[in-house]
């Protein structure tokens, strides 16, 4: 399996390059290599029930002479009449003059292509065609491999199956026990049908076969650090009541989301057991307040807290709430960031290990380096995007098994989360605070620049504010997208007596800081930033959000930002510049929109982005699914997940031999990914 692809038959050095491209370099690389569609020659249809559009796969008689048509300079079409017991029509080539010497009349072939209507008939155009009886690409169920330049599907399909051949006998490596009670078949059994199935059955079984492979593989990676898996003890926080203390400092009544994800929470606290939950709820959804409630309770049972945040400004707001929500209840909320100063920093770590401070806020980084905790008993972590494993651990170990609530405001469907978390138990707010505007969201082309501009000056003039996104930009393309500064300088000169910010991710963290301070405190009316702003800042003055080059952002991302306004009274407004007309732009920008949920949007990205894309796992650290769809396959990551589990709370792996092929494989997949580390 190891052995280098050059060895085989059919692969030659610019073969092997081509394949190298794709990552492919050895036998396994290329058994590993599944396609990315089917056709299916295996039925062939009568040419009476051909429909235009269709592609169909015809066993029937030439029954005239090619004839060469030059239509113009380099363009010449040749053309035959087929014929079947049930009719006959045209079959046509394009610029193929081989066709001439292949075909006379009476031989009998097969044809493999697609129907199309020209002047009222109906012919196959282009078709693959083999002489009947020795057919090597029809008559079969064919696979379609998602290729690059230098490659074609024949060759490719030969090469495969030249592989197979010469390798013979595939070690099994998932246990036979294990395969028996998911009803997975085995290995040889699959990747032959995985590449050539017999029948749509066979493939869907192979299918069955490698998703629940990948997926149980990835899940036992990131089940690696044991005791993930298996609860451990916790804490009990007997005290639940005094909610009644907290809901005078709170202006509002909760949404019923947010009283279910509190009950969630609040069960775990009793259980005895540690808690393990993620709280996921779309920008806005009010998911700070769940956590002062959570840190309420930890206070109350005589417990420290501790809030994290990604970024230092978060850090300050999430301790102005805080501080907020539990104003005269004697609560002491220490900030702890790299900004401090060195005697503040030193009076704030004293007061977390001395146990004065009861909530510590403060940045990932800051808190799991160096603070000591007295009594730890709630870890909160605000996600930006991910969370890893090993941090999670990471931070466990500053308490006695400290309850942990992870927030996540990046909605993402599902069956993401549950691979990304499977070890967490998940509340989801999926309700906003009543009374909210959806903010308005419009997509533009260039020619409505002026009209947006003006639209954003008259905004700013009515008191608002606004922000102004440009894309992140890489040193190597600079030309084509509008550069944050160069906008800025465009934007001075346009609105002389408007103060214009400019924030990107080149700038120092104390100039970043200046700038959104002068941004928050409405100093600064209009601010032109890269997408450092995506992070939950928080200005609810801020009623325009205009994004540039939209077409190059996630649909996530752009939820992600449009999520910076319509935090106010007033309603707001989303302008998307995008260009190219491309039908998934389109689609994108349609999508952005028509809604304003996070999920919906989330799930759409993925059905949006195109086969090769991976379904997104890459934004959040996973490593390629080679056959896995995250989208579909959520009764398989059910299964794989199950039986992970299993696996790890056995400890299978290390302690059972059978398992030691499968573990192999994990051990590959922890080397390779990102998040694991
Ligand atoms: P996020 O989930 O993005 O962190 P926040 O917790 O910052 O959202 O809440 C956004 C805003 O909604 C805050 O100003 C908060 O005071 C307000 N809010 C939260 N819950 C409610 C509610 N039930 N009713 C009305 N307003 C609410
Ligand atoms: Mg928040």
């Amino acid at each position: 399996m190891d052995r280098d692809i050059c060895y085989l038959k059919g692969v030659g050095s610019a073969r092997a390059k081509a394949f190298s491209k794709l990552g492919i370099r050895t036998a396994e690389d290329l058994l590993y290599f599944f396609p990315r569609g089917y056709e299916d020659r295996s039925v062939t249809k009568n040419i009476d029930d051909c429909e235009a559009e269709e592609t169909v796969c015809l066993s029937i008689t030439v029954s005239s002479a090619v004839h060469e048509t030059r239509i113009r300079k380099n363009m010449a079409v040749y053309t035959m009449t087929i014929s079947d017991e049930t009719g006959s029509m045209n079959a046509v080539w394009y610029n193929n003059r081989f066709v001439k010497n292949v075909f006379s009349p009476g031989a009998e072939f097969v044809l493999y292509g697609k129907i199309e209507r020209a002047r009222g008939k109906l012919q196959i155009v282009n078709p693959i065609y083999e002489k009947a009886g020795e057919a090597k690409y029809t008559g079969k169920i064919v696979p379609v491999y998602p290729l690059t330049g230098g490659l074609l599907q024949k060759n490719v399909q030969s090469i495969i199956s030249e592989a197979l051949k010469s390798i013979g006998e595939i070690p099994e490596y998932l246990p036979e026990k294990l395969r028996e009670e998911y009803k997975i078949p085995d290995i040889n059994f699959s990747m032959k049908n995985i590449h050539f199935p017999d029948s749509l059955e066979s493939y869907s079984r192979a299918r069955k076969r490698f998703v629940f492979d990948e997926l149980l593989t990835l899940q036992l990676a990131l089940f690696s650090q044991k005791d993930v898996i298996s609860k451990n003890d916790g804490i009990v926080f007997k005290d639940i009541s005094g909610g009644n203390l907290l809901k005078n400092n709170i202006p509002y009544k909760l949404t019923g989301a947010q009283k279910r994800a509190m009950t969630e929470i609040i069960s775990d606290l009793k259980s005895g057991k540690q808690m393990n939950r993620l709280l996921q709820g779309d920008v806005g959804s009010g998911k700070t307040i769940v956590a002062a409630m959570t840190i309420f309770l930890s206070h109350r049972n005589g417990y420290q807290s501790v809030l994290m945040a990604p970024t230092e400004i978060l850090a300050q707001q999430h301790c102005e709430s805080l501080n907020e929500i539990f104003k005269g209840l004697g609560i002491n909320v220490v900030l702890l960031t790299g900004g401090l100063c060195a005697a503040d920093k030193r009076f704030a770590y004293e007061q977390i290990s001395n146990g004065l401070a009861d909530v510590v806020v403060g940045t990932h980084a800051i808190i799991e380096e160096k603070a000591v905790f007295f009594k730890l008993g709630l870890v909160i972590a605000d996600e930006q995007h991910r969370f890893g494993v090993s941090q999670r651990a990471r931070l466990c170990a500053k308490g006695v098994n400290p309850h942990m609530l992870i927030m996540s405001a990046t909605p993402i469907p599902r069956t993401l989360a549950l691979i990304l978390y499977g070890d967490l138990d998940i509340s989801v707010i999926d309700e906003l605070p009543p009374g909210r505007k959806p903010v308005q969201t419009f997509a533009v082309g260039e020619n409505m620049r002026r009209r947006v501009y003006a639209f954003l000056e008259k905004n700013i003039k009515e008191g608002h504010q606004g922000y102004v996104v440009c894309p992140l930009i890489e040193e190597t393309e600079t030309l084509d997208l509008s550069n944050a500064t160069q906008l800025a300088a465009t934007l001075r000169e346009k609105f002389p007596k408007i103060s214009i910010g400019l924030m990107h991710g080149k700038m120092k963290p104390g100039e970043k800081e200046q700038v959104m301070e002068d941004f928050s405190r409405g100093s600064i009316k209009i601010l032109v930033s890269t997408t450092v702003i995506e992070v939950g800042v928080n200005v609810p003055n801020a009623n325009v959000m205009i994004i540039e080059n939209a077409e190059r952002f996630g649909l996530s991302q752009l939820h992600q930002l449009r999520g910076r306004v319509g935090r106010g009274a007033d309603q707001a407004y989303c302008i998307l510049f995008a260009h190219g007309s491309g039908e998934v732009t389109k689609k994108r920008m349609e999508t952005m929109c028509a809604s304003n949920d996070g999920f919906y949007i989330s799930e759409q990205d993925l059905k949006l982005r195109g086969p090769g894309d991976f379904f997104g796992t890459r934004q959040h650290g996973l490593p390629d699914m080679k056959i896995a769809n995250l989208f579909k396959d959520g009764d398989l990551l059910k299964m794989a997940q199950d039986a992970a589990k299993k696996i790890c709370i056995n400890e299978l792996l290390q302690k059972n031999d059978e398992y030691s092929a499968l573990k192999k494989r994990v051990d590959r997949i922890i080397e390779k990914a990102e998040i694991l580390n």
